[in-house]
């Protein structure tokens, strides 16, 4: 028996099917997106579960996304949060950042969320001396890929020992995949390589990095 590209697709679709159940609001939120001219990039059900199950692993206090498109991931680790948990998640396009904010409103999320508008690289210094050194237990990266490793750095003093950061796509996108010379490859063997994190990757949708910060 071996790995087929059918099978490989029907292994993904398998996996949203059993894995990948959500409410009403999540299961019908991106056509919303996409009929108002948003891109159907959101992850999967599956991941956004996954992303919710890592959250509730950590303290769930303070949370950072970078790339909120929808609010579809946020909504989901927002959903992981402590109680009196808080997710800042970066948008760079107005309109995203709206359709977000009235979708985590209606998950009932919106106090836990706050939705910065701008270049993840413009407003991370910002963001950073707001929230100090080592706060954040949870990182969701998920915005230009191409940028993944400046994200890395800024973001690196940001995590807090035992914290978790994830990055999607990181396998490849539409756009062009690890094994065509795009993506993320740089950013993945940085994480690897690097000894204050333990990582791993999961091929879930278009590949899911997994790391914690073990010092
Ligand atoms: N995390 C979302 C999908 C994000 S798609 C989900 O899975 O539901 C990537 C998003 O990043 C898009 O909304 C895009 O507008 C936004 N983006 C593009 N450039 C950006 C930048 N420099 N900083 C922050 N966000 C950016
Ligand atoms: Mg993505």
């Amino acid at each position: 028996m071996t790995m087929t590209p059918e099978r490989w697709v029907f292994l993904g679709e398998y996996a949203k099917e059993v894995f990948g159940t959500e409410d009403e609001q999540l299961g019908t939120l991106m056509d919303r997106a996409v009929a108002t001219g948003l891109p159907e990039i959101a992850v999967s059900a599956d991941v956004g579960r996954l992303l919710k199950i890592l959250v509730s692993l950590t303290p769930g206090r303070l949370a950072l996304e970078l790339g909120t498109l929808a609010g579809y991931s946020g909504i989901w680790i927002a959903r992981g949060l402590a109680p009196d948990g808080k997710l800042i998640t970066i948008e760079y396009e107005d309109r995203h950042a709206d359709f977000a904010e009235s979708e985590l409103a209606r998950a009932g999320v919106g106090d836990k969320v706050e939705v910065v508008r701008g270049a993840a690289l413009d407003v991370l210094p910002e963001i950073r001396d707001r929230l100090g050194p080592a706060s954040l237990d949870f990182v969701f990266i998920d915005a230009v890929k191409s940028e993944y490793v400046e994200y890395f750095a800024a973001i690196k003093p940001m995590v807090a020992i035992g914290g978790l950061l994830v990055a999607d796509n990181v396998y490849g996108t539409g756009q062009g995949w690890i094994d065509e010379g795009y993506g993320t490859d740089e950013f993945n063997r940085l994480v690897a390589g690097d000894p204050d994190f333990e990582s791993t990757v999961t091929p879930m949708r278009e590949g899911v990095l997994i790391a914690r910060r073990v010092r």
